[in-house]
């Protein structure tokens, strides 16, 4: 299984395929993985260790960054990317970026599960993927409701005040209206937005 792969001088890490949403752009209804990645579906979660062991092959220092990027959402496993993320650290100095939905707090029942990165996450790039809760619900369609999109403009608050390397994303199947009020709420809370194409 492909606990990592490397996409131009970035290295990414898979730590799960849980996910609790199901965008409506998801590639894994229709691809087994990007391009060059080999295939991203796991066949369980890898542990720390095995993460680790496969890190251990890797000189770190030599990828631009490091990104936890799963075929799926890596908060998920919350605990795990910290102890990853601390380990990076202490044996490099590679940029560690986390690709997330922001919403771990639903996912772990838990307040300001956001502060757990402080220290070991240098970077998080968050889906907005919608400019309000009734839109975001049908793009995103995760199953804790409308509440997801208040939780994930909750987190990326946290992060900016805390980590302060934040960006959000869009992908292009919302119409370019949608698009521009997206700018609007990122030009508010100080946070670039990111348009991605979706992947083919
Ligand atoms: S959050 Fe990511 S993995 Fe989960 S459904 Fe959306 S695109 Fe797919």
């Amino acid at each position: 299984m492909n606990i990592l792969y490397t996409i131009g001088d970035s290295l990414y890490i898979n730590i799960t395929n849980k996910c609790p949403c199901s965008c409506s752009f998801c590639i894994r209804k229709e691809m087994d993985g990007l391009k060059g990645s080999g295939s991203l579906w796991l066949d369980r979660d890898p542990s720390v260790s095995e993460v680790v062991d496969e890190l251990k092959k890797q000189e770190l220092n030599s990828y631009k960054e490091v990104v936890f990027c799963g075929y799926g959402e890596p908060l998920v496993r919350i605990h795990e990317v910290v102890e990853v993320a601390r380990y990076i650290k202490s044996i490099s100095n590679v940029k560690v970026r986390i690709n997330t939905t922001g919403i771990s707090d639903l996912i772990h029942k838990e307040n300001n599960t956001a502060r757990l990165l402080v220290g070991c996450i240098d970077a998080v790039s968050i889906s907005l993927n919608a400019p309000t809760a009734d839109e975001y619900l049908k793009v995103t369609r995760p199953k804790f409701g409308a509440e997801a999109f208040y939780a994930m403009i909750k987190f990326s608050k946290y992060v900016k005040e805390n980590i302060g390397d934040v960006a959000f994303s869009v992908v292009n199947v919302i119409s370019d209206e949608q698009i521009e009020r997206c700018k609007s709420l990122a030009d508010e809370m100080g946070i670039p937005l990111r348009v991605r194409e979706k992947e083919e």
